[in-house]
């Protein structure tokens, strides 16, 4: 069942997360739920090419049609592989259903012209890099933006159909699937979805293991505060995360500090007096060094400091 994009690691009986290779391409985590009669797959990754594997390992391992694909998310490396589900019915927000299609036609041009802008800037960063870990990082990055380019021309906008505000439920023939979301933390508005038979949960990039949340256009309080309703409301024991493995429930938590230690540091920097220079040159926050993704610490730093100074100038 894996493949060279992802590997396939049970979570539930009838739960199973597509976990993403670093450095394939496919970038975003997917997950596949049986329901008893149907299938239901979450997100589709950030390629075409991985799309297209992942509708077949869904039909091998459930040997049903997929009848729904859930979009947590609007970002890329969640949606990119919907092109390959035309059989589908797809569900989001309301809000992200309005972002996709506010996205229009996919402009190729333009499209990779910035792809091409982020892999200069990825080599300058590397050329000035010495940390082994963001080296490996930093070429992961490189071989998915590599892959993102090629794929592009032939990318298709698909929009979902089916949305909802705050809860969506799917009844199966054996287990129920509950489609929720809180608002927007980590992009402007975020599902997860949640299978109380099995105490699953699919978070999409609200809860990621042992890989730096992106942060920029989110809400970092706003995204606290739905990690801590997550915690109140549903009872779970496996979280199938954006990114990284399979894990348990103490992921959330990890996110929680990560997000809380970040804006404490961030606004001790945006009233230092010292320029965004010299706190990028700090590097990665302490104690997430070993983290995947540590290239877009930077990146949050940036948009979190820039917005903060504007607050306190104000
Ligand atoms: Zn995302």
């Amino acid at each position: 069942m894996n493949n060279k994009y992802f590997t396939i690691q049970q979570a539930a009986e009838g739960i199973w997360g597509a976990i993403s290779v670093p450095g394939s391409g496919s970038l975003g985590n997917a997950a596949i739920i049986d329901i008893g009669d149907l299938t239901v797959v979450v997100d589709t990754t950030n390629l075409p090419h991985s799309g297209a594997l992942l509708r077949q390992t869904a039909e091998q391992l459930t040997n049903k049609p997929i009848k729904y694909v859930i979009n947590t998310h609007f970002h890329g490396d969640h949606v990119n592989g919907n092109q390959e589900f035309m059989e589908s019915d797809f569900i989001s927000t309301v809000w992200t259903r309005d972002l996709l299609s506010e996205m229009g036609k996919v402009n190729i041009d333009l499209m990779q012209q910035n792809i091409q802008k982020l892999i200069n800037s990825l080599h300058q960063v590397r050329s000035q890099e010495k940390n082994p870990h963001m080296l490996t990082e930093i070429g992961y990055d490189l071989s998915v933006q590599r892959a993102l380019y090629d794929a592009i021309p032939s990318l298709r906008r698909v929009i979902p159909t089916i949305t909802f505000d705050d809860k969506l439920v799917i009844k199966g023939a054996k287990r129920t699937v509950e489609v929720l979301s809180y608002g927007g933390g980590h992009s402007l508005s975020d599902a997860v979805i949640y299978v109380p038979e099995e105490r699953t949960l699919i978070a999409g990039d609200l809860i990621t293991n042992k890989t730096i949340p992106v942060m920029p256009h989110g809400n970092p309080y706003a995204w606290i505060r739905i990690l801590r309703r997550i915690q109140r409301d549903l009872k779970v024991d496996t979280v199938i995360p954006g990114h990284g493995d399979v894990s348990t429930p103490d992921k959330i938590l990890d996110v929680i500090r990560f997000l809380e230690k970040t804006i404490a540091y961030v606004s001790e920097a945006a009233t230092s007096g010292k320029p965004e220079s010299y706190w990028l040159n700090e590097g990665v926050l302490n104690g997430y060094e070993d983290w995947h993704l540590a290239q877009y610490f930077r990146w949050n730093f940036r948009w979190l400091f820039n917005t903060m100074l504007v607050q306190n100038n104000r």
